[in-house]
């Protein structure tokens, strides 16, 4: 009579214990109503579809190295230059949010999202529409500015002029004009910094949540990749990723389970779908019945900051999608090279006082002991040839 594949999925509740859940099963909870406390944890590859470079996911080898070392507010402070050639390239209104920011600001419009959490620093989830309570800025992002001398806070647009024309920007008020320290660094979280206070203060939000979309993300970068697991043991979660990431080890591990492998009496609650983040979050849409709506949004919203810079949009359309992740590499490299030279143009100047490729020695550091403040500083101690 109650075989176990009778018994209904814990978090699929239209499906029984011995189905496997899909897309359109996620998207069955949202059309049916369902999904009403929607989580996201959003990365880099979601952006990357707006022509943005990622920089700072692991994994990328001596582009990982390289943005540990600009990254660093040591590093920053002895050669400011890599950073706000890299903040020049990178600074917000160069870019537009994609289909995926989007569908973050409907889910908002339908009232059904409880939070998006962004390791993003691009304020792309801000710029589609994002409700500041309903936004985690976890790693930070170049909304706003501090002077690393005497704490004062400026807005991105205050220092925009100076970091679009490459300067390195430094207080020049009071007791900090002629300072060194008084270095204007956008509030992004750099390595070895605590991420912001509210990304403490809304972790509770998790617990109610009744659907979590973890999308564009290695989940590689603790303590962000944690929060998958702080939702309900019967939470239904979806990944769409280029890659299958975050999955269970051992039967008693913690992990997505998107195949049955840790035998949880209440079914599978993980679902993966594998490919680009705009791809299949318009597969998402058009299988929720969303799709028309989605579509409307972005082009109303794209013509919105179209009137609003009063020029065309320089991000890409969608059908061009491959042509900007291509862009976006080239990008990449182009910016590397660029804050290369500027290091490199800088130890000219300074070769009497050192004579040594300060980024490369960083760089060695970090892919030898992961620690570039640490290593710099031993270094230091060696006395100057
Ligand atoms: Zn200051």
């Amino acid at each position: 009579m109650s075989a176990p594949s009778s018994k209904p999925n814990r978090a699929f509740p239209h499906l029984t214990t011995s189905e496997k859940p899909t897309l359109e099963d996620v998207a069955k909870l949202i059309k049916d109503g369902k999904a009403k406390r929607i989580m996201l944890m959003v990365g880099a590859g979601v952006s990357t579809g707006a022509g943005i470079p990622d920089f700072r996911s692991p994994g990328t080898g001596l582009y990982d190295n390289l943005a540990k070392a600009i990254f660093d507010v040591d590093y920053l402070e002895e050669r400011p230059e890599a950073f706000y050639t890299l903040a020049q390239e990178l600074y917000p209104g160069n870019f537009r949010p994609t289909l995926s920011h989007y569908f973050f600001r409907l889910l908002q419009e339908k009232g059904v999202l409880r939070g998006c959490w962004t390791q993003n620093i691009d304020t792309l989830e801000h710029l589609a529409g994002l409700k500041d309570e309903l936004l985690v800025e976890a790693h930070g992002s170049f909304a706003t500015a501090t002077c690393l001398n005497c704490r004062t806070k400026f807005d991105k647009d205050d220092i925009k002029p100076r970091v679009l024309r490459g300067e390195v920007v430094r207080h020049d008020e009071g007791k900090c004009k002629g300072n060194k320290r008084a270095l204007i660094k956008p509030d992004i979280v750099f390595f070895g910094e605590g991420l912001p206070d509210k990304f403490f203060e809304r972790l509770s939000d998790f617990s109610s949540c009744d659907l979590l979309i973890v999308i564009g993300t290695s989940l590689q970068v603790g303590p962000f990749n944690s929060l998958m697991h702080r939702v309900p043991a019967t939470c239904p979660r979806l990944l769409i990723n280029m890659e299958s990431v975050g999955e269970v080890e051992s039967p008693r591990g913690l992990g997505f389970d998107f195949t049955g492998f840790t035998g949880k009496p209440g079914g599978i609650r993980d679902v993966r779908r594998l490919g680009d983040a705009d791809e299949g979050i318009m597969e998402l849409a058009r299988l929720i019945g969303w799709d028309e709506d989605l579509r409307e949004l972005k082009e109303k919203e794209w013509k919105r900051l179209d009137e609003q810079e009063g020029k065309a949009a320089p991000a890409p359309a969608k059908a061009d999608k491959e042509k900007a992740k291509e862009k976006a590499e080239e990008k990449r490299s182009e910016v590397i090279e660029q804050v290369e030279e500027t290091v490199e143009a800088n130890e000219g100047k300074k070769e009497d006082e050192a004579g040594v490729d300060e980024l490369t020695k960083a760089v060695a550091g970090v892919a030898l002991d992961g620690d570039t403040a640490d290593t710099r500083k031993d270094e230091e101690k060696k006395p100057a040839l």
